[in-house]
């Protein structure tokens, strides 16, 4: 016998498939850079108000809020609609802002990483507000998180910290090629930083060089990074020497201060407390009294709100016997024909929602993560229908709905 529930949602879906095919479009037209998101989210904002959502409002920070349902497990699905910037030097073989459709295809800035979720959720949020009404059995938030590319997991870490909005799950709309993902690799900024006593080039005998200091750390690192072992399903962690900065009274000085920026990645098992670990170790190995930092990012959202917050995004991973999981993969088999699982190679906003606050959270969306932050960036519009009725459905699959 078909399944009731999930025939309903389909055709209703299978209605809507031009409206959110030119629903899609309209994203990619309206250009929304990191920081300068300020009409996506109005548009955004307005759309959900016509099709008749709950509640949908932008918050302090600025992300763009909608919910519908008042039921007792709580869902959110997140789709960050800020994109990287179009730079001179890229080959865009169609205008960038344009939405252009060929074969099938749409090609623009965005159309990967990552706005068609936040297309499929907004229609998937007015389907079901259509057929449930007043009647649906969870609480479903959709948001537009803005300032992502800069502040992986702040707007979400904001929403859970300021706005209150506690949800049971999440589901990210980072591109998962329609797989569902379950972790990434955590990541971290590290400076070290070592001081010395400056003095003439000519009597360099009577200064500590500072640069000198750190010449054997930097060594250290680089093996330490060979060092580091994979471990399932999130692969190998990484650390690496981004930037070195010192100084002089001159050039013709002894350096009396060296800075190294680090980028470490993190795999399962590794975090802030081991990074530290082990850089101390190689510290104390060469008896060194170089000093270990962890840095703050900051920055200021389209709504003129600042925000700060340590360099550390940790690492996070569920289970694929995860409640949560399985629910996707069930959604996954029925919406799309197919369901696999996977992890993402780069950092998402469940560094907020799983890693800080270790709320189940998932991934689920059209599009190779790989063609992000690049010319290539292109989408399958039938992918984007696929994803839109698993949106539509996941919600009863997870609170058991479904039959
Ligand atoms: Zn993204």
């Amino acid at each position: 016998m078909k399944n009731e529930v999930s025939a309903k949602i389909f055709s209703e879906v299978e209605n809507e498939k031009e409206n959110l095919f030119s629903l899609i479009q309209k994203l990619i037209q309206i250009r929304s850079y990191s920081g300068e998101e300020r009409e996506i989210v109005e548009f955004i904002v307005s759309e959900m108000k016509s099709y008749g959502f709950d509640e949908a409002y932008h918050d302090g920070f600025g992300n763009a809020i909608g919910r519908i349902g008042n039921g007792p497990v709580k869902i959110m699905y997140d789709a960050h609609i800020d994109t990287v910037k179009v730079t001179e030097t890229e080959h865009w073989a169609h205008p960038p802002f344009g939405g252009v459709i060929e074969n099938g295809k749409m090609y623009g800035r965005g159309v990967v990483d990552e706005k068609p979720a936040m297309a499929g959720f907004m229609i998937a949020g007015k389907i079901l507000k259509k057929i449930y009404g007043d009647n649906l059995p969870f609480t479903l938030y959709l948001v537009g998180s803005v300032l992502e590319e800069d502040a992986d997991g702040y707007p979400l870490y904001h929403i859970i910290q300021n706005e209150k909005i506690k949800p049971d799950f999440v589901l990210l709309g980072e591109p998962t090629d329609l797989k569902v993902y379950r972790g990434q690799r955590g990541r971290m900024e590290l400076k070290i930083t070592a001081t010395g006593k400056s003095a003439h080039g000519a009597h360099n005998q009577k200064g500590i060089n500072a640069i000198y200091k750190l010449a054997p750390i930097i060594s250290e690192i680089e093996k330490l990074d060979k060092k580091l072992k994979p471990k399932n399903p999130l692969g190998k962690g990484s650390i690496t020497v981004s930037q070195v900065i010192s100084k002089a009274p001159s050039v013709c000085s002894v350096s009396d201060f060296c800075q190294l920026h680090l980028d470490r990645r993190m795999t399962v098992g590794e975090n802030k407390n081991s990074v530290i670990k082990e850089l101390k170790a190689i510290i104390k190995k060469y008896k060194s009294d170089a000093k270990i930092s962890v840095p703050d990012v900051e920055g200021v959202s389209w709504k003129g709100t600042h925000f700060k917050q340590e360099a550390y995004f940790p690492t996070w991973v569920f289970d694929e016997k995860h409640p949560l999981v399985s629910a996707a993969m069930q959604s996954s088999k029925t919406a799309t024909g197919k369901a696999k699982s996977g992890v993402w190679s780069f950092s998402t906003n469940g560094v907020a929602t799983a890693g800080h606050f270790g709320i189940p959270t998932i991934g689920f969306a059209p599009g190779k993560e790989e063609l992000s932050h690049s010319s290539k960036e292109e989408l399958l519009l039938e992918d984007l229908f696929k994803a839109a009725k698993f949106y539509s459905l996941f919600p009863f699959v997870l609170t058991k709905n479904d039959q």
